[in-house]
């Protein structure tokens, strides 16, 4: 196997693959080939956790594959950025050109090159190995990868020590799972069939969420809070705990830090206060506090499933460390069923020097630039202390322009006549719009990888099903030839990708048993914090955290209020979300013609109160607005929607929306206070009804 020639499956087999998709379900993939053509694609019977499903949209993946829009010859454009004018260009006047305009910005200024990349592929390979190779090589500007988890993974870094939690099939056997911040049915499929076991033996399941979503429809109780109260909930839960004494004394000696320091805390958070800020009532809490007291003296395992919506606000970080430290008050953590998943990517020993070879800067250390500042960032000229002006840009595995939030500002950023920008995409993305150059990618279908997850322990493999369609090549290979061309002479630019893909886990994961079949499961302790052992400095579950301490931060956990609190703006009287609307996943599958037909359009739900009070009804086409944008769509009156809150479905192409904006024109560039993470879901903005309709088409 060269680094050029991924030969296609013979005829009619059924290939193992894995999803490359930003869920946490990292499913096993079978796709059945015919004639070297992918017919089909389903869930693997022989994985556990896949369980021969998959979710509607991946079940589209063919259609996303073959779809007649595919990029699949370079493009250069031809018109004025933004107008998506390209004409095909070579393979080799393409990449010669991009060399050549690297080159001379990195002989001048490395730093002034800034790779953009996130999860358009969760694969270690074709995400970041040889393309942080050629990037640190270079000496180029690092991307802190924000967009998504940032604040969540700090605060459970500095909770429990790093991105783990309860295994996900033990859910299964607990009796009481609260499911806070996610719509599981739409983007935790897998972890939905755990839950659903569990209710069908008897377990009670409590969804916490400000939305009604389908998962909290099949929930038995559903707490409708304020985007950005999680934290107060928790204070308030603990509150409730310490009241009541539904603790668990000796876990909280033996394995936990700081103890007395968040007991006081939390005893300044009665149900009352806790719940004014949430926007429920104290019986809410004083119930829910009751189900979650119970487990600790009846010892029947409560879980929480966490997920990453409710860290998309200015406290989201130490909302999770607060949930995070829940567990540990009810000795939760003494049975394999109890205990809190947020992710398990912690678990997996990916071999990040061997891929990304840091090595390579060769003692150089160039600045970060925060993806989620990325309009910004774009639009400031070079200082002393920003340094150089971003001259050239690199994006793949990544749509900016539709998802990095305050889009007005990172459409200016991208419209930057002097900025040059390379695409490597599938399609003409909102982003691929603003490229100098469009460079044809592979999908999931046509290239090797290997996967880690961030809701289960195995570790999976992506065979290539099919021959690069067109003239695509993989992530690997465009920055192979692009060092080939510039003269990075490394060794290891030439590995390939069966090569990268054992480098990956190196030693720690049977290669050969994820050749053979498609997945290896790791061996995770099954209550991995039953008698402490957690991977934190103390070894303790951590309370209070030197770490942050030492960093001038508050070392215990509080509620830290959003950046834009409801009810704190006249003119902006609606919080508003932005959760994924349930058959695209961020930006991904917006183009699939028929996933596209059952989202129709662009949607903001609104409770029938505040549509009301602004005359409007279901169906109105509707502008949401604040000072930094307008965004046009259509108003849904239903009680998805909590009075106060606004939510707006996303992540449409901009250029699929009603007056070609998407909710990202709403959202902000602030940052969580953990981690510089986004705060999407931290966002005021007033609605009022629209004009007539601008586009019917869709
Ligand atoms: S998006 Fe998630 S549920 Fe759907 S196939 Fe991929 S991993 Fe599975």
């Amino acid at each position: 196997m060269t680094a050029t020639t991924i030969s296609a499956a013979s005829p009619g087999s059924r290939i193992l693959g894995a999803c490359p998709h930003d869920c946490p379900d990292t499913c096993s993939l079978l796709t059945t080939v015919q004639d070297g053509i992918a017919i089909k694609v389903q869930g693997n019977p022989a994985h556990p956790h896949t369980d021969g499903a998959l979710c509607t949209k991946v079940s589209r993946y063919t259609e996303r594959s073959y779809h007649p829009e595919r990029i699949l010859q370079p493009l250069k454009r031809i018109g004025p950025k933004g107008s998506g004018q390209f004409t095909p260009v070579s393979w080799d006047a393409a990449l010669n050109d991009i060399a050549g305009r690297l080159g001379t910005i990195a002989a001048r200024e490395p730093q002034a090159i800034l790779p953009y990349s996130y999860a358009g592929t969760m694969g270690l390979v074709q995400g970041e190995s040889m393309a942080a190779r050629f990037f640190n090589k270079l000496g180029a500007s690092h991307l802190a990868r924000t967009i998504c988890a940032a604040a969540g993974a700090e605060g459970l870094v500095h909770t429990l020590g790093d991105k783990v939690g309860m295994r996900v099939e033990f859910f299964a056997e607990a009796k009481l799972i609260l499911i806070w911040g996610s719509n599981s049915i739409t983007s935790n499929l897998h972890f939905w069939r755990y839950a659903n076991l569990a209710k069908r033996q008897g377990a009670k399941l409590t969804c916490i969420d400000p939305r009604k979503s389908e998962t909290a429809d099949k929930c038995h109780e559903h707490i409708a809070l304020l985007p950005g109260t999680d934290g107060a909930l928790a204070l308030g839960l603990m509150h409730e705990l310490i009241q009541n004494d539904w603790l668990d004394h000796d876990y909280l000696d033996r394995y936990t830090l700081g103890w007395e320091a968040l007991k006081q805390r939390a005893l300044q958070w009665p149900p009352e206060r806790a719940a004014l800020v949430c926007g429920i009532s104290p019986e809410q809490i004083r119930a829910l506090a009751k189900d979650y007291g119970a487990c600790a003296s009846s010892r029947a395992p409560a879980a929480i499933r966490m997920n990453y919506g409710l860290q998309r606000v200015h406290g989201g970080g130490n909302a999770v460390r607060l949930i995070a430290c829940l567990p540990a008050l009810i000795g939760a953590w003494r049975t394999r069923a109890g205990g809190v998943l947020l992710s398990s990517s912690g678990a997996f020993p990916v071999q990040r020097a061997a891929l990304q070879r840091p090595d390579l800067l060769d003692g150089r250390t160039p600045r970060t630039i925060n993806m989620s500042t990325i309009g910004d960032d774009l639009l400031r000229p070079g200082s002393p202390a920003f340094g150089p002006a971003i001259q050239a840009l690199v994006v793949y595995n990544s749509n900016p322009v539709a998802v990095a939030p305050e889009s007005a500002r990172v459409v200016q950023g991208f419209a930057r006549e002097d900025l040059f920008t390379v695409v490597l995409e599938h399609f003409q993305t909102d982003t691929a719009d603003y490229a100098d150059y469009i460079l044809p990618a592979t999908t999931q279908l046509e290239h090797w990888d290997v996967h880690s997850s961030y809701g289960h322990t195995d570790a999976l493999l992506n065979r290539p099903a099919i021959a690069p369609l067109g003239q695509a090549k993989p992530n690997t290979q465009i920055f192979r030839e692009l060092a080939a061309r510039m003269c990075l002479t490394d060794p290891c630019f030439a590995d390939s990708d069966e090569t990268l893909c054992r480098q990956a886990y190196g030693d720690e994961v049977d290669f050969e048993l994820l050749l053979r079949q498609g997945f290896a499961t790791l061996a995770t302790p099954e209550a991995p914090f039953a008698q402490g052992h957690f991977p934190t400095p103390s070894g303790k579950c951590e309370f209070f955290s030197a770490r942050l301490a030492a960093q001038g931060l508050d070392g215990l956990p509080d509620h830290v209020p959003n950046h834009e609190a409801a009810h704190s703006s006249n003119a902006y009287p609606l919080a508003m979300i932005s959760p994924p609307a349930r058959h695209f996943l961020n930006s991904s599958f917006v183009n699939v013609t028929s996933l596209q037909h059952v989202e129709r359009e662009p949607l903001l739900e609104m409770h029938p109160d505040d549509a009301t009070v602004r005359q409007i009804a279901d169906g109105d086409t509707v502008q949401v607005f604040n000072d930094r944008g307008n965004y046009q769509c259509r108003a849904r009156v239903n009680d998805r929607a909590r009075a106060g809150v606004v939510n707006g479905l996303g992540v449409w192409w901009r250029k699929m929306g009603l007056n070609g904006t998407n909710v990202n024109e709403l959202t902000s560039q602030k940052l969580t206070d953990l981690g510089g993470g986004p705060t999407f879901y931290d966002c005021l903005v007033e609605v009022a009804k629209s004009g007539p309709i601008l586009r019917t088409d869709l």
